[in-house]
């Protein structure tokens, strides 16, 4: 299982463990995930037809709360990966500091296949099977790759409609109108941009002197994207899953934009109409845009693009990781030799989950927060945070992402010693 994503992930733990002072019971406890689950879940087709997809829900840990992870629809979703998210889940709530443990879900099934009405009847099945593992106190969804919003309110629905009273905080990411919150569906680019301005002129770095380089053109990548381009970054290449483009003098970000929203592919952009502002422009692959020579480069795609195969092409000063485990354990080493300086996900995509507790947290008061409060917050939080473990990894001289997880580590460990730990029972503390 050494080739496992879940083992990858697990290796990120055992770095930090060398630099952190915690009880046996607790690695032992977080070695494992507390619940997971497989379910079938039959769908009538359109066609008449049934098809029966898997799907998948992981509680990781709920020490510090109740378990809280985003639902991916994906053709690759296993239960390796939804256990490898939940990881991850349960160290970046640990690190904001968000009453949450981890979990994460997922069915596996590529969800352009389906229609609009087959997609609906699937939602409303994965609640079905799962709605005894879930719950506001138990484990709370949110939107993941190829979910959205819609999709969000589908559930909630579906889960009121089972429990018999409305029960908007068992899932985040919904429509306003069903007890979303404002600033949700921009929060993981919001948070993952506060990273970037306060980290960068930690390196002397002004905007309109560096260069950036977006894998990944959805919901986190294309905002991301156009903050920075507001800012003054010279945003020079994008891509999504069919490929990318490339211009030397930066990209004019609301035109790709645009032109995605109507083609549904960022390719030859700038070959259409009313959208040609640069001509200079390249179509490049994913693999060309990992490589190009940027100050930095931004994977918001997928896990598993900075691979041992692929890290040493990297020419990069700075990785920024708005996607869940996009750099590999091994290609961790192969940048941190070339000088390459990675911002890890359980810091970087933190906006999300941040903006998601907020909305649970407004679900659960009744009081909505208007969209600068909701920034104000997210902004305090996510500096506060980024700073903390800038200082530990200054401190420590180890990676950001090591820092992140003894930041993290260490307040899980607390949380579980203070339910008790071997010490307090074999020497009979009181
Ligand atoms: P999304 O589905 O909106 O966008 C994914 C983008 O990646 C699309 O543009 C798609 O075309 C592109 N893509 C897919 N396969 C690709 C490939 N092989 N090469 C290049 N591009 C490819 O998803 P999203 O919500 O933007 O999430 C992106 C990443 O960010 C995921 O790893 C997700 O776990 C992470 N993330 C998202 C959120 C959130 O709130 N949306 C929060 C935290 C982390």
């Amino acid at each position: 299982m050494s080739d496992s994503l879940f083992a990858d992930a697990s290796q990120r733990f055992a770095q930090a463990l060398k630099y952190v002072q915690i009880s046996e019971d607790a690695i032992e406890h977080l070695k494992y995930p507390k619940a997971s689950l497989q379910v079938s879940i039959p769908v009538r087709m359109d066609d008449g037809s049934l098809r029966v997809f898997q799907g998948y829900r992981v509680r990781y840990d709920d020490t510090r709360g109740p378990g809280k992870g985003g639902v991916r629809f994906h053709p690759s979703v296993s239960m390796d990966e939804v256990q490898s998210l939940a990881f991850w889940m349960t160290f970046k709530c640990a690190a904001l500091n968000l009453p949450f443990g981890g979990a994460k879900g997922g069915v596996a099934l590529n969800p352009k296949e389906l229609s609009k009405f087959e997609l609906e009847r699937l939602s409303r099945g994965y609640i079905e099977e799962i709605a005894d593992f879930i719950g506001p106190d138990v484990d709370i969804l949110a939107p993941d790759v190829y979910t959205n919003q819609m999709i969000m309110g589908w559930m909630m629905d579906q889960y009121s409609v089972i429990k018999r009273k409305i029960s908007p905080a068992v899932v985040t990411g919904k429509p306003l109108t069903m007890g979303g919150s404002l600033g949700r569906d921009t929060a993981t680019a919001t948070g993952a941009f506060y990273v970037i301005e306060a980290m960068m002129p930690k390196f002397g770095r002004r905007p309109q002197e560096t260069t950036v380089a977006i894998q990944g053109f959805g919901n986190a990548g294309a905002e991301l994207a156009q903050l920075l381009w507001q800012a003054g970054y010279r945003v020079v290449a994008v891509s999504d899953s069919q490929g990318g483009i490339y211009a030397a003098q930066g990209l004019d970000i609301p035109s790709v934009r645009q032109f995605k929203e109507t083609t549904r592919s960022v390719k030859a952009v700038y070959c259409e109409g009313t959208v040609c502002n640069i001509v200079d422009h390249e179509v490049i692959t994913n693999q060309d845009l990992l490589a190009l020579d940027v100050d930095i480069l931004v994977p918001a795609a997928l896990e598993n693009q900075i691979m041992a195969e692929n890290a040493a092409n990297c020419r990069a000063k700075f990785i920024f990781e708005v996607a869940n485990g996009p750099v590999s354990a091994a290609a961790d080493a192969i940048l941190e030799q070339k000088g390459c300086q990675v911002f890890p996900d359980i810091l970087v995509n933190a906006g999300g989950v941040t903006v998601s507790y907020f909305e649970w947290v407004q679900n659960r008061s009744g009081l909505y927060w208007s969209l600068g409060e909701v920034n104000q917050r997210l902004r305090q939080r996510m500096v506060e945070e980024a700073e903390h473990i800038w200082k530990i990894a200054q401190e420590l001289a180890v990676s950001m992402r090591t820092a992140a997880y003894v930041h993290a580590i260490n307040r899980l460990a607390e949380a579980l010693a203070a339910k008790g730990t071997r010490d307090y029972y074999v020497n009979g503390h009181h």
